[in-house]
């Protein structure tokens, strides 16, 4: 998304962009996303859910999201919720098709099935397929961002920023085909007793509301493989528009393993979480959606070296640029639609 942003916000500024898209097809993971474009409340309420980030950089997603998202909107983007469904964050929600289509008749000029050689902006998507792919986990992302823009970027002095090791993911119940990346994902680790193949608890405390941190821990595991085990009245509480007993149909009609607790091979522990027998258990992989660290850049999208100073006429934006979620989740698509836009602004008055 990023790259297709920035293009389009540079021709509208007079410049002549060419976006080189490795994938066969415009959009990258955008395009298979929920397409919601959020913030936190407050740059308080993002500081406390993402304390390793930077603050500038946390600052304008704060402060310039709203307005670039009337931006999108006035290019023709189609909006099918004007709120998120999600008290703590606002943003609208975008037909992701009808979004792509808009930013590529924006842009003008969109190779697909060209990887670039040389670029201005970097917004490859950083490196989920490659860790998905090293760590063994499942890939819930368009298959193209193995890190080549960062490469770039680090073969001319540029720096990295904190985190990363960290990515937000989902638990899936099985590698499931891109149409279901949404609606397979298990978001319902905060009310289950959560275990690992032995039957332990290993995830401490309570998951945070987005569960990236409960997905991390997943991904430690061997086989990066847990245990959900939910008892008859978990299954009737709601998870956003769908109940818990729907999301696990979706797990079992998707081809993950979900048997009836009695069934694992030990014993389950004691839990406030399991009231209501018979008790299930749905068993989940963690998938990687896309890294969190990347690229050090400032607040004007430009790609810094170790000592803070800039690498000359090179900007990145989107998953390629790190310090913006460290720490915790926040909403992908805002980074790559405020930071592509800076890019572009960036490297055109630059230029
Ligand atoms: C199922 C799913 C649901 C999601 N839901 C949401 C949501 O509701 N809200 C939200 O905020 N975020 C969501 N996300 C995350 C969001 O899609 C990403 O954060 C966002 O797309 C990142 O933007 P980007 O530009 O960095 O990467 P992308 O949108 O993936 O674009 C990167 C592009 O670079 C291309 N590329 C890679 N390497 C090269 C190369 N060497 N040369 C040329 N091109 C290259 C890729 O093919 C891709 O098209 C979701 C993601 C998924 C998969």
């Amino acid at each position: 998304m990023a790259g297709l942003v920035a293009a389009a916000r540079a021709r509208e500024l007079g410049a002549a962009p060419v976006v080189y898209e490795k994938g066969d097809r415009a959009g990258g993971s955008m395009l298979l996303s929920s397409g919601v474009v959020w913030r936190h409340r407050s740059l308080e309420q993002f500081r406390e859910e993402c304390p390793g980030a930077n603050p500038d950089l946390q600052t304008r997603l704060v402060d310039q999201l709203d307005e670039a998202v009337d931006w999108l909107e006035s290019l023709g983007a189609p909006v099918v919720a004007r709120d998120t469904g999600n008290p703590r964050t606002v943003g609208r929600r975008f037909d992701t098709h009808g979004l792509t289509d808009a930013l590529v008749r924006a842009t003008g000029d969109v190779r697909l099935g060209e990887p670039f050689r040389s670029a201005e902006v970097l917004a490859t998507g950083g490196f989920g397929a490659r860790l998905a792919r090293e760590r063994r986990l499942l890939l819930r992302a368009s298959p193209w961002s193995e890190g080549e823009g960062i490469a770039y970027a680090l073969e001319r002095g540029a720096d990295l920023s904190a985190g990363m090791d960290e990515f937000y993911g989902r638990n899936l119940p099985a590698a499931v085909p891109e149409e279901h990346y949404v609606d397979a994902a298990q978001l319902y680790g905060g009310r289950a007793l959560v275990l690992d193949a032995e039957g332990r608890e290993f995830f401490p405390g309570e998951p945070s509301w987005s569960e990236t941190d409960l997905v991390q821990a997943t991904a430690r595991l061997p086989a990066g493989a847990a245990w959900y085990v939910i008892d008859r009245r978990t299954l009737r509480e709601r998870v956003r528009d769908r109940t818990v007993a729907e999301l696990v149909e979706v797990a079992r009609a998707t081809g993950g393993e979900v048997w009836s607790a009695d069934q694992l091979p030990f014993e389950l522990p004691p839990s406030p979480k399991l009231v209501e027998p018979p008790y299930l258990a749905v068993r989940v992989l963690a998938s990687v959606t896309h890294t969190i660290g990347g690229l050090r850049i400032d607040a004007g999208a430009r790609v810094l070296r170790e000592d803070g100073t800039p690498v000359n006429g090179l900007y990145a934006a989107g998953a390629d640029a790190g310090g913006i979620f460290t720490g915790g989740y926040g909403s992908g698509l805002a980074a790559a639609l405020v930071f592509g836009r800076i890019a572009a602004e960036t490297a055109v008055a630059e230029g």
